[in-house]
């Protein structure tokens, strides 16, 4: 059963299940909490690791546009990338719903989690740009963007107990440089669902899960941190330096 409007308060460790406290004074305990809150994770804040969220010293604005307003940018499924002085384009297509993720990364040390931000503030960060993107950027709904400020977590050294195990960004939150954050939390439910099975015990379960997942994701958040300078860009497009498109799988 799916229960909605609970919030988490805390959880406790008891060895062989766990308690739950929500804000409406409920109680649960269970024999296994997947802890799958997020970045800003309470289950891991009390159980795994007291620091939070690392300010990565970019914003990160995104709306989805209708594909007819993408000037032409957009002809096929290929995700198309603009990079210049810190600041990264993107444009995703969306091709099923008809429309494009258009994406604007910036640096920015306003480290406020959702930011106000002006068209004006916008065109600023993409001055110089190939025309088309600015264009679009000068057409946005500002209604209709997202801004947020850019964090991850430091890899995290143990992701579970007996009986509570985190997934998804509640275990690495990743920067989004490669494209990746989502992916591994789906992939996290299908290994810790494998891992219930295969494991001789329902203990067992939780350490094969974080075994099979954990190189993966410490690799992920690592070279996520990377980001795309153009020195990076120059060395797989040369004599693109300004403006590379890139097709992503
Ligand atoms: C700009 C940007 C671009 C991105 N691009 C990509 C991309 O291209 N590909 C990709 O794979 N990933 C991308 N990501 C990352 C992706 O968005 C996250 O990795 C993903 O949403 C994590 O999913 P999650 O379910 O682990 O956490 P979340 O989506 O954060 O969900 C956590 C849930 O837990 C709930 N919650 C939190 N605290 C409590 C509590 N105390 N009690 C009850 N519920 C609680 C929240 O309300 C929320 O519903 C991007 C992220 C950003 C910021």
């Amino acid at each position: 059963m799916v229960h909605l409007g609970h919030k988490l308060e805390t959880v406790q460790d008891e060895g062989d299940h766990s308690l739950l406290t929500f804000a409406d004074g409920k109680t649960v305990e269970a024999d296994l909490v997947v802890g799958a809150d997020g970045i800003k994770s309470v289950v891991r804040h009390q159980l795994f690791s007291e620091k939070g969220p690392v300010f990565s010293g970019e914003h990160a604005y995104r709306a989805v546009i209708p594909m007819d307003r993408v000037r032409g940018l957009i002809t096929d499924d290929d995700f198309r990338m603009y990079i210049g002085r810190g600041t990264k384009v993107y444009l995703m297509p969306l091709r099923y719903r008809g429309q494009v993720s258009f994406d604007i990364t910036a640096l920015c040390p306003d480290s406020t989690w959702a930011p106000q931000v002006t068209k004006d503030d916008l065109l600023a960060t993409v001055e110089g740009f190939d025309e088309r993107p600015v264009s679009i950027t000068r057409d946005l709904d500002m209604d209709t963007v997202n801004a947020r400020a850019v964090y991850d977590i430091d890899p995290v050294g143990t992701w579970h107990s007996d009986s509570v195990v985190l997934v998804g960004d509640a275990a690495h939150s990743m920067l989004h440089h490669q494209g990746q954050g989502a992916n591994p939390a789906i992939e996290d439910a299908g290994a810790l669902a494998d891992a219930l099975r295969q494991a001789d015990s329902p203990k067992a379960a939780p350490a094969l899960y974080q075994a099979t997942r954990k190189p993966v994701t410490d690799e992920l958040q690592r070279i996520s941190r990377q980001g795309w300078t153009e020195k990076e860009i120059d060395d797989i497009f040369p004599g693109q330096k300004s403006a590379a498109a890139a097709g992503q799988e």
